[in-house]
This record gives structure tokens, C-alpha cells and sequence, in this order.
């Protein structure tokens, strides 16, 4: 999934959480599996290029995903990941001229792809001025979570990231508690619910936990999603036109490109309208 965004992602402020697929060996069109589907016009298996990948780790059709049929290849963010990967724990040294480094170059990505991902959310909460009771917690867990980053292959492997996940995503919460708290009112809780295809318009979800709920193709026009927390929800296919996200919390522009939207749509600092909203 190499050059693989339709518009830049954000990350100003996180250069090294930015993919970039110049520095990169492909390694999300190689690693990762997927299958075919409305996101996918063939199987792959991971380890195997993607038909599409060219010898210098570009996507042969990037200019076309969508209308050639690999629309789930837009909506992928390594966090900077595959840059980790290919340029610090390899040094530079790539999957196809040195083959036997291959098979280890594809089992870390996974790894660092989660590792990145959550530096990504710890700079966010850092960035949130409500947040400043517990920051000195979330510097913590961002330098934790930077030295395993830097760890050798095996090191990295034999992470266990589901524990270092745990203890992230509990100071997350804590940050979205103190984020929404200041929102007047009660505040609805979806954490995790499933609202698949749920008729949402015009709802009012200023402040609310939303955390890893199912909005696929769920109707979110001219909803008010202001402050809500918004980490890992399913936004395929939601409708977000005219949708007011400012100051929404943990959302990713991989999120936003998932989603449609159109000129009336408000997102959050940061984040970028993706050239298929209207
Ligand atoms: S089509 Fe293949 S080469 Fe292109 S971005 Fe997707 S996975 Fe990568």
C-alpha cells in the first residue's frame, strides 16, 4: 500500500509517525494479507507482493486505487511504521536484495505499525491542554514506547504488545475523561456498540464515548460529534456530510478517508478533507 494515501496525512507534529513511502521498502503491500473484496480486487497472502508493487517499492496504480478496484489501500496508515522498519531496525537494507532478511522484515512491521500507532494517540493526548494532570504519565508511556521502537528485530518480535497496549490505552481513557468532562451535559456512551448502518442524523454526540463503536455506513449527517472520543471507531462508509467534528479526540485520517463526507463536514486540527468527499 505504498504511496497509498489520496491526500497527505496529518502530521505536522509528528513527522515520525507521517508515513513515508519514499523510505520505505513497500512494506504494507508485502507484509500484510487481504483479501478480496469490496476493499480489494485480488487475494493476497502476507509475504507476497501485491501484483501492483513496482521494483521501487511504488504502487504501480496509485494515482487509481479506488476506481481500480483497491479502495481499502487509501484508508491504511502505518504511523510512520514501515520507514521504522525499513530504515532503522534494518538499517537501509531491503527485502529484495538481501532476501533472507525478508522473513523477519515482515513479521516486525506488524509490530511497529501498533507501536507507532499508539505514539501517535500518547502525542495527541500530550497536545490536549485538559490533559495536563496526567502528562507526566503519558511522557512516560511515550518514551516506553519509543526505546521498544528502537529495539533490535528480535527485540521487536518479542514484544508483547497487547500488555504495553493495555497500559496505554488505560491513560488514553483517562485523557478522554478529562477531555469530555468539560463538555456541559450528559454525555451519551457507545463505547463500542454496534451502529452499523444506525440512523444518526442530526444526533447530538457532543462529548460522547465512542470508543471503538461500529459506525459502518451509519447516517452521521449534520451530527454533532464536537469533543467526542473517537479512538479506533469503524467509520466505513459513514455518512459525514455536514457532520460538526471539531475538537473530536483520537481520530485518524485513515478514519476520515474511510468515511464520506463533503464541504459542510468540520474535522478536528490536523486532519485533511479527502479528495472523494464532494
Ligand atoms: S494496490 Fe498493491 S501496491 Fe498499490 S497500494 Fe495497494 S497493496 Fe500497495
Amino acid at each position: 500500500m505504498s504511496q497509498k494515501h489520496e491526500v497527505p496525512l496529518a502530521g505536522g507534529d509528528r513527522p515520525g509517525l507521517r508515513a513515508d513511502c519514499a523510505n520505505c521498502f513497500g512494506l504494507c503491500c508485502v507484509a500484510l494479507p487481504f483479501a478480496a473484496s469490496a476493499d480489494f480486487a485480488v487475494d493476497k497472502a502476507a509475504g507476497k507482493p501485491c501484483v501492483n508493487l513496482r521494483a521501487d517499492f511504488r504502487c504501480g496504480i496509485h494515482a487509481n486505487l479506488r476506481e481500480r478496484g483497491f479502495p481499502g489501500c487509501t484508508v491504511f496508515d502505518c504511523f510512520g511504521a514501515g520507514q521504522q522498519v525499513s530504515q532503522v531496525t534494518f538499517g537501509g537494507q531491503d527485502w529484495r536484495r538481501a532476501p533472507g532478511t525478508a522473513g523477519r522484515m515482515f513479521e516486525v512491521f506488524p509490530v511497529m505499525r501498533q507501536l507507532h500507532e499508539l505514539l501517535w494517540y500518547l502525542t495527541e493526548a500530550l497536545a490536549l491542554p485538559q490533559a495536563r494532570p496526567i502528562h507526566d504519565d503519558l511522557r512516560r508511556a511515550l518514551d516506553d514506547t519509543e526505546r521498544l521502537t528502537r529495539g533490535s528485530a528480535e527485540a521487536l518480535v518479542e514484544t508483547d504488545v497487547a500488555t504495553v497496549r493495555q497500559g496505554v490505552n488505560a491513560l488514553l481513557l483517562r485523557a478522554s475523561e478529562l477531555v469530555r468532562a468539560e463538555v456541559p451535559g450528559r454525555k451519551k456512551n457507545h463505547r463500542g456498540a454496534d451502529l452499523i448502518g444506525a440512523r444518526l442524523k442530526g444526533a447530538n454526540l457532543r462529548g460522547a464515548n465512542l470508543r471503538g463503536a461500529y459506525l459502518i455506513a451509519a447516517d452521521l449527517r449534520n451530527a454533532d460529534l464536537r469533543t467526542a472520543d473517537l479512538i479506533g471507531v469503524d467509520l466505513r462508509d459513514a455518512d459525514l456530510r455536514g457532520a460538526d467534528l471539531t475538537g473530536s479526540i483520537f481520530l485518524t485520517q485513515a478514519q476520515v478517508n474511510a468515511a464520506r463526507g463533503d464541504t459542510a463536514t468540520t474535522l478536528p486540527a490536523g486532519l485533511t478533507r479527502p479528495a472523494h468527499w464532494s
